[in-house]
């Protein structure tokens, strides 16, 4: 963990991968090192968490780039949007309508990812295989979200590759660029399958509590 991993990882993954530390659990101070060190794009799976973290450090580093990684509760929208610059689990028909009817009255600029639970497992969140193709035409065309590009986490039991390869071929399809997939564990294979940003929390910020 530290800053020499945070250079190894940058050097392996190449200048056409994104690294998005996720700092989850992580306190403002385990932060400030890799902000120092030149990184802004980040990771949070809680809106109250985030919220209370980085409105005071999007202050000092106003250039940073937030990204909401975690479910996205509809009573929650409101307050994601005010502190996230990405929200990267869009998984859902009504969360799509409720986002956009609350960016409507407030406008942000934001960027959106689909999140597709490749291994259709009932216990996770993301749109279902059989559903994706219609969600994600319903986020571009209907409600019109800036959608950049699908994420992905594979079931914990399988093989990665053929999860990320998946992905890669849904957003092909639909013409989307960002493939949110790695982790520390399998971050180097999915690159090796197309991802354009890897979210690295443990190999940066050591183990979660
Ligand atoms: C926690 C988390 C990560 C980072 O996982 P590590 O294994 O600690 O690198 C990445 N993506 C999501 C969605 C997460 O919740």
């Amino acid at each position: 963990m530290g800053l020499t991993e945070y250079e190894k990882i940058k050097n392996e993954i190449g200048q056409n991968v994104a690294l998005m530390a996720v700092s989850k659990t992580k306190t403002a101070r385990d932060i400030l090192p890799f902000l120092q060190a030149g990184q802004r794009l980040f990771g949070e799976n809680r809106v109250e968490e985030a919220t209370e973290k980085w409105t005071t450090l999007k202050q000092e580093y106003p250039d940073v780039e937030l990204h909401l990684i975690g479910h996205l509760q509809k009573n929650k929208i409101k307050e994601a949007l005010k502190i996230f610059d990405g929200i990267d689990t869009l998984d859902n028909f009504e969360l799509a309508e409720k986002i956009t009817a609350e960016l409507a009255k407030n406008p942000r600029k934001i960027k959106f990812m689909i999140e597709v639970n490749t291994g259709d497992e009932e216990q996770k969140s993301g749109i279902s295989t059989a559903k994706a193709d219609e969600f994600i035409n319903y986020c571009i065309r209907d409600v019109k979200l800036n959608v950049t590009g699908l994420m992905c986490i594979p079931p914990q039991e399988d093989e990665p590759a053929p999860h990320f390869a998946f992905l890669g071929e849904i957003a092909k399809k639909h013409g989307l660029k960002e493939l949110s997939m790695g982790m520390s564990n399998d971050y180097l294979l999915a690159v090796q399958q197309g991802a354009t940003i890897v979210r690295i929390g443990t190999l940066l910020f050591g183990k979660r509590e």
